[in-house]
């Protein structure tokens, strides 16, 4: 059997950038990693978007930055600068050629392009099968791919979904500011749900449109598409050709998904409960747990460490309970939000990196409070 020390299985952007991060640390240079994924990753098949205070790790490759963000819902439309922020938008395609560039300077990493059918543990080894063969990590397996860690059905943790459908566009005139980002427009038909649109125009003539939900169920790809067609026409935009689509089904559940690690196999990025439950932001969190991680496997520490639920966490869990118990209250919730507090304070706090004083305000100030009040108690008995 081919035997490593690391097997990444899933090789998006958990598994790339932690490898990333291993290949510049001299520990891991006598270390045999493999990388498996079902797919080349050579195409763009997500754009990331992201806010971050200063310069950031991936600024050389990034497509498009802005200052400025827009929020907008019925009879509200406010355009605010983000200072200290910039929100970054990087192609998947971009970040993939960079670090599979950096990865192929290093002998002992290897990336095979198989779909895995199982993870197995056998006496003190995990193994990880693809159709064709199987290999085995000495140290860890390091696991992305949602289905072998699932999130079962637990009504302690709500499970929505951000679920969207993106057309990156090109206008026949101008029809963009691309110096402003619209963060969320919730001013569309809502149909009982939290729907919005974010656009992020990248030129005068370009923008991904999309349309998002945070709901529980998804919808026919058909009703997304005729989303962002309405609201197109609706702001005079018919002249524009479709250049890319994505489409996206990223979990809100603040369900502890680290608690299938084993002291051989260890879930990241989405499917080890690294996305952001409130909002669907994964990235930025793949970006800072990566460089965790990579810490954890040359300690050999423990694999449930590092996961104390923090303040955030009921932050978001109370949030999530809110929009389970009645999924149309988003817009009062981000209207309520947006109208009162700083969109930089905004960021801070849904990035976890505000203080107790600032979370205080933004509590105090977020509506429905009954909705709030009541979820919180309903969070504390389960
Ligand atoms: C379209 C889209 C847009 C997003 N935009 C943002 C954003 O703007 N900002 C943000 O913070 N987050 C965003 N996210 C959420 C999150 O950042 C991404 O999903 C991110 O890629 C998660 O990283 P990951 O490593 O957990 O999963 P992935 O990057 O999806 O990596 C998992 C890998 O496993 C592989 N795989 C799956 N099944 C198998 C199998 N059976 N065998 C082998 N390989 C397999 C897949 O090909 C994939 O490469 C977006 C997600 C999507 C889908």
């Amino acid at each position: 059997m081919n035997s490593y020390d690391y097997i990444f299985a899933g090789g998006g952007a958990s598994g790339l950038i932690t490898a990333y991060r291993m290949s510049r640390d001299p520990f891991f240079a006598n270390k045999q990693i493999l990388i498996i994924d079902k797919d080349e990753k050579n195409a763009n098949d997500r754009t990331w978007c992201y806010w971050e205070a200063g310069a950031g790790e991936w600024d050389n490759i990034l497509t498009h930055t802005w200052d400025k963000i827009i929020f907008k819902a019925p009879h509200l439309h406010l355009e605010k600068a983000i200072s200290p922020f910039r929100y970054k938008m990087l192609r998947s395609s971009d970040l993939y050629a960079f670090i599979k560039n950096q990865l192929s300077h290093y002998n002992n990493i290897q990336i095979v392009t198989e779909k895995v059918i199982g993870i197995s543990k056998e006496k003190e080894r995990c193994i990880v099968s693809t159709a064709h063969q199987s290999f085995e990590a000495r140290k860890y397996v390091l696991n992305s791919i949602p289905e072998f860690n699932p999130i079962p059905d637990n009504s302690s943790y709500p499970y929505l979904k951000q679920h969207f459908v993106g057309w990156f566009i090109r206008t026949g005139s101008q029809c963009f500011d691309p110096s402003v980002a619209t963060f969320m427009d919730f001013d569309i038909p809502q149909k009982g749900n939290t729907r919005f649109i974010y656009v992020l125009p990248t030129s005068t003539k370009e923008a991904l449109v999309e349309y998002t939900l945070f709901s529980e169920h998804l919808l026919e790809f058909s009703e997304y598409e005729e989303g962002i067609q309405w609201y197109l026409d609706r702001q005079g935009i018919r002249d524009f050709q479709i250049i890319e689509k994505e489409m996206g089904n990223i979990p809100m559940t603040c369900y502890p998904l680290h608690q299938k690690n084993t002291d051989k196999l260890i879930h990241v990025g989405s499917a080890g409960g690294w996305t952001k439950a409130s909002t669907g932001f994964t990235f930025m969190n793949i970006c800072r747990n990566s460089a965790g991680l990579a810490a954890l496997l040359k300690s050999g520490g423990d694999t449930q460490s590092g996961f104390t639920p923090t303040r955030y966490q009921w932050y978001d869990r109370i949030f999530i309970e809110v929009l389970a118990a009645d999924n149309a209250s988003g817009t009062e919730v981000f209207s309520s939000l947006f109208k009162q507090v700083a969109p930089a304070k905004i960021l801070r706090f849904l990035n976890n990196e505000s203080t107790l004083k600032e979370d205080l305000e933004i509590i105090l100030k977020t509506k429905p409070k009954s909705a709030f009040t009541a979820a919180f108690f309903r969070t504390l008995f389960k």
